[in-house]
Parts: structure tokens; sequence; C-alpha cells
């Protein structure tokens, strides 16, 4: 009890403004069962450095026989912080390509872990438009799992009387195998397929209305349905109402947008609908929707007839205390949508976490989105900071190495870093690609605030597009403009979200390159729909696999804006103070007057008329 009151008073829970007062039993009996997590917390956060030495010490006498250790010439098993500084190279992904590709090809020598690789974790970041390959061993899963044992700890801290449902919308999605056997898969799929989820024991705070069988539905349309028509059966019971990442959020809205009326009809009659074939689907469905209640049927309809979807979740979960999404970083663009949709309920962002390493979990877990500070745990792998500055200059990625990386315990408040990490399944010096502000402490440990992802222009859910990505993308698309003698000479984008799922808008510039400086432009619309296609086909398999086997990003839109709109763009941002010499059109664009002046320029929009090419294909086929 004393860690979780020192917890309690280290966060600032007094004002936060708990949304229950903590008195009733059943909060006391929750607080008990977390207070060895709490008093967990307060350890690693007290002895951050200590449990960081610890780590390394650790990670380095395990993978002290690695092939990789040994081509940096060192005595893993003894060398300390010093010597690993000096000979262990930061590295990006492309550095541990070749090491990590005869993993894949099925070499299971101990190259860059001692343990036996146990499947690959593919991240949502992309290596040559393909996801990045991540290798993890066994025991990473007990590791990520003890992060998530924590969350709820914290949360009783300030909304009591959780031990009812949640109704978190989860999902699995397609695996394949690598040339040498192993699965390659997101690491929540392979989480929720893990025994650990599988078999958990019950627990009042991992009691969720969707069946397990659904959530492992391979089949996007049937284990959602599943999940809506189970969350929609047990609605007051649901106190949470959750999913990984806003965006994920959003799309079960939508899908209750779209489907209500069968929703109804199912639980109008008491049996599902035939459209959900999966028999283990049907099986738990059918332990939930067990009798016809056309009561609830009415409702669902009453609520969901006229159009308005202000507030729909408290109205069809009134008992919902909170959000559980993450509204940080990327997904900040769904604030609005999620306050219209919940009638402003807190969102919750818990936890921060990657298929590299899972990294921390949020103290302060109802603050204010704009507020939201990452605690780091220091048992999680072995954390270094680049300073942005430096990451920026140029300097060489050994210079940094030297001399500017900063350990965990001794980041500074205020400034930006990029996070490198090292972990325990052979990752060593790795730059995830995150940019974290330090915003405060608690006790030893820095609070980091997610400032970005170094290098990402567009994102509407998991994808992560860059410029070069961009660029190569309309490049190719303009291909198609030649034969009709246009050219793209200037073009921007934005990542839509104003309807659910969002999509990439791209503004062209046309020119006419046939016939001299007049020439008039001659560009069908079939050619500009072709080009958006084009443009999807050229994006990265992330993005792919989000419009095919997802379907959580729309039909890419090319809006053509008319001649001129670029300088007057100029003219804008001039007048806004940027230098005339150093003006370049931005790549992409949030400012909500830019868009403004961009839209009202546009004189024909085009959207992709198909799918693009997208199948979960063998690594290195
Ligand atoms: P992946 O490798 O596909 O698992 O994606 C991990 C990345 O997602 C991280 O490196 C971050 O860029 C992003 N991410 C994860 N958790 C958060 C969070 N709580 N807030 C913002 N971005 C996050």
């Amino acid at each position: 009890m004393a860690a979780m009151t020192q917890v309690s008073r280290a966060i600032g829970a007094a004002d936060l403004h708990p949304l229950h007062p903590a008195s009733s039993e059943s909060a006391a009996a929750a607080r008990a069962n977390g207070d060895e997590k709490l008093r967990f917390i307060e350890e690693m956060t007290s002895n951050v450095d200590a449990v960081q030495q610890r780590v390394l010490a650790e990670i380095l006498a395990r993978n002290a026989a690695t092939e990789y250790l040994a081509n940096c010439r060192l005595d893993a098993a003894t060398a300390d912080r010093d010597a690993f500084r000096a000979k262990v190279p930061v590295v990006s992904y492309d550095a541990l390509k070749p090491y990590i590709q005869r993993i894949v090809d099925g070499d299971s020598s101990p190259i860059l872990s001692s343990h036996p690789v146990s499947e690959f974790l593919t991240s949502s970041g992309t290596s040559a438009g393909e996801r990045k390959l991540m290798p993890t061993v066994e025991d990473e899963l007990e590791r990520r799992q003890s992060l998530y044992s924590l969350l709820m700890p914290v949360m009783n801290l300030y909304v009591s009387g959780l031990e009812a449902k949640g109704l978190y919308f989860l999902f699995v999605k397609s695996e394949t195998r690598t040339p040498g056997g192993l699965p390659a898969r997101p690491v929540l799929t392979s989480y929720y397929k893990s025994d650990l989820f599988r078999n958990r024991t019950h627990d009042p705070y991992h009691n969720y209305t969707s069946p397990t069988a659904a959530i492992l539905c391979a089949d996007a349309f049937q284990s959602m349905y599943a999940q809506m028509l189970c969350g929609l059966c047990q609605r007051h019971e649901v106190l949470r109402v959750g999913a990984v990442f806003a965006s994920g959020l959003l799309r079960a809205i939508r899908f209750l947008q779209l489907n209500w009326e069968q929703l109804a009809d199912d639980i109008e009659q008491g049996a599902l609908t035939p459209r959900v074939t999966d028999p283990s689907v049907r099986e738990a469905v059918a332990a939930i929707l067990r009798r016809p209640d056309p009561e609830l049927a009415a409702f669902i309809r009453d609520e969901c007839c006229n159009g308005d979807w202000a507030g729909i979740i408290t109205r069809v979960w009134p008992n919902t205390k909170y959000l559980d999404v993450i509204v940080t970083g990327a997904m900040a663009q769904y604030i609005p949508t999620l306050k219209h949709y919940s009638g402003g309920l807190p969102m919750a962002c818990t936890m921060y976490a990657s298929s590299e390493c899972y990294f921390g979990l949020n103290l302060r877990p109802l603050c204010d989105p704009a507020e939201v500070a990452y605690t780091i745990m220091p048992n999680m792998g072995y954390f270094e900071f680049l300073p942005v500055d430096s990451a920026a200059t140029g300097a060489s990625v050994a210079e940094a190495s030297a001399s500017d990386l900063v350990e965990l315990a001794r980041v500074e408040a205020g400034r930006e870093y990029e996070l490198v990490i090292t972990t325990y399944a052979g990752l060593n010096r790795y730059r995830v690609g995150d940019v974290l502000r330090v915003t405060g402490f608690h006790n030893a440990a820095p609070q980091f605030q997610f400032v970005r992802r170094k290098n990402v222009l567009l994102s509407i859910e998991s994808d992560k597009t860059d410029e070069a990505e961009l660029q190569r993308a309309v490049e190719r698309a303009a291909e198609l403009l030649r034969p009709h003698g246009a050219s793209v000479v200037e073009y921007t984008s934005q990542a839509c979200t104003r309807s659910i799922p969002g999509h990439y808008v791209i503004y062209w510039e046309l020119l006419a390159t046939g016939g001299g400086g007049g020439a008039k432009l001659a560009v069908d619309k079939e050619t500009l729909d072709s080009c958006c296609l084009e443009m999807e086909e050229a994006l990265n398999t992330v993005y792919r696999q989000s419009r095919v086997a997802d379907g959580s990003i729309g039909p890419l839109e090319i809006r053509v804006v008319r001649p001129g709109t670029f300088e007057e763009l100029m003219d804008y941002a001039i007048s806004r103070g940027a230098s005339i010499n150093q003006y370049k059109a931005p790549r992409c664009v949030t400012f909500p007057p830019i868009i403004e002046l961009l839209d009202s320029r546009v004189v024909s929009s085009h959207f992709s008329p198909a799918l693009p090419h997208w199948t979960p294909t063998r690594r290195s086929d």
C-alpha cells in the first residue's frame, strides 16, 4: 500500500480529478492486487541507472558469443559501459539487414542473439518498401507481458470500480513464414496468438466483451462483426472502450455506421448472420447472443437510424468511463473525431511500445493528450539517446556514438532525443526512429513526450510514408501523363482523416509540356484516375496491406489545382516570414489555412479506381 500511495502522490493524483473517489471495497481490493506492481514501478524508476547497468550487463553476457558482438571486437562477457560505447556502433536497420537476412534464410547460428530466434516481428516501419523484420526470442513475450501487467494498477489509481468489462477492438493480421520456417507477423498478432493471451487467467481487469475466437479470426469483417455484436449485447457491462490506436476505434464506429441494421436484425432474431462463417467465431458468439432481444434491437435502430452520431459511444455504452486508445504521435489527428463520437470522454494513452522493444507507460493515463509523457521502464532494454541536434547535423553515426549518446539516467529536461536501443533479442544500439522530448521525471526516471517519427510525412494508420517514397510514387504516376503532353510541376500532400477510413490526398499542379508554353492541358479523367492507382502501386507494403487486406486506408486522391497555385503558396509562406531564397514547396501540409487555399484552387479531383496489388509474400521470394 505504501508503494501505491507513493506513486499516487508522485504522479500528482490530486490534480488529476479521479473520475470516482477511490473508496469502495472493490477499489480497495483492486489496489491491493496491483500493489506489488506499483511497488515495482517505484523500485524501477528510483534506481534507473543501476537497473540500466544491470540490464546492459545481462544483455552482453547473454549475447557474448554472438557473431555481431564478436565483429565489434567487444569482449562482451566482461565489457563495461565504456567498452560498449567505444566498440559498438550506432546503427539503423539497413546495417543489420545482411545479418537479419541470413536468419530469415534459415541460418540458426548465434548471429544477433544467443537464444534461438523464435519468430520475426514485422514492423510497420519499412526498408526499401518492405516491412522491417525484427528477430525476437521466446522470453521477450514475457517481458512484453510484464509491461502490460503494470497498466491496470496505474489506471486504478485514477478510476475506481473497473472490475467489469472492456470493449476492445483487437485484431490479428495475416502472417507468413520465412524461408527458414519461422513465422513473420506483427507483434500484436504474435501476442494475441500466444498462450499468455489465450490462456490468460481470469482477471477482472482483462475481461473483454470480445471472445478470444473473434479476436483471433483473421478475416477482418468477421472479426469486427463478432466483436461489435458481442459489445452491443453486453453494452451495460462495458466500462471502457478501446483499440490499440485511435484509427482502430474510429474504424469500429464506421463499421457500426455501415452495419447497424444487420447487427440489429441478428440481435432481434438471436441468430448470427451467415456472413460470419468461421465456426469458432460462430460458437463463441452463440454463447453471448443466446436469445432474441427485440428490445436491444429497437434501441440500436433508434440510436443509429437518424444519422446523428455525436456521442454515439456513450449513448450505446452508457457506463463507459474512458477511451483506451493511443492518440499521441500520428494518432493526434483523430482526437477531434473521437471527441465527437464519445461526447468528450477522457482518452487514456497507456503505453509506448514497438516491435523492437516495449518501452514504457504513462503514469498519468487520464491526462490531456497534449500532456502525455511516457516513463521508459529501465528493465525493458538498454536505452540511449541521441540529441536531435547532433542527429540532424549529419554528424557521422560513429562520431555521434562516441561523443553524443546520453544514457537514460542522464537525459535533460526540455531536450529532444532520438531513441537508441539495445535489446535482449539482439539489437545493439539500434536507432528506432522516434524523436522524444523529456518533459520531467518520475523519481529518477525521465518521462518522454512522443514528438514524432523521423522522416514520416504521411500516416493514416500504421503506414509511414516518407518524402523519398512519396517523390518516387509521384514520379512513377507522372510517367502516365507524358503521352498526354503534361507533367507535374509541383505537388504536396495531406493525410485526410475527415472521413473514415482516412486517405492520402496529393495536390498536383500540372504543366502542358507539348507545343510550347501556351499549350493547353489535355489530360483526360481516366488517365488521372490511373495516376492515383499508379501512385498506390508505388507505395510501400504496409500502405498496400492497409488498403487491400484491412480496408483501413481509403482510395488515394489526386486533386489537380489550377496553374499558379504553388506560387500563391510561396507568397503566403513568405508573407509569414519564410525566406524567399530558401523556400521549397512543403511535401506535406497540415496547416488549415494552407489546406483551405489549396482546396479553393482545385479544378478536378480523382480517386484510385481499384485496389493496388498486395499479397502476403514469403520473405525474400
Ligand atoms: P511498430 O514497429 O510497427 O510496432 O511501430 C512502433 C512505432 O509506433 C513506434 O516506434 C512509434 O513510432 C509508434 N508508437 C508506438 N506507441 C506509440 C505511442 N504511444 N505514441 C505515439 N507513437 C507510438
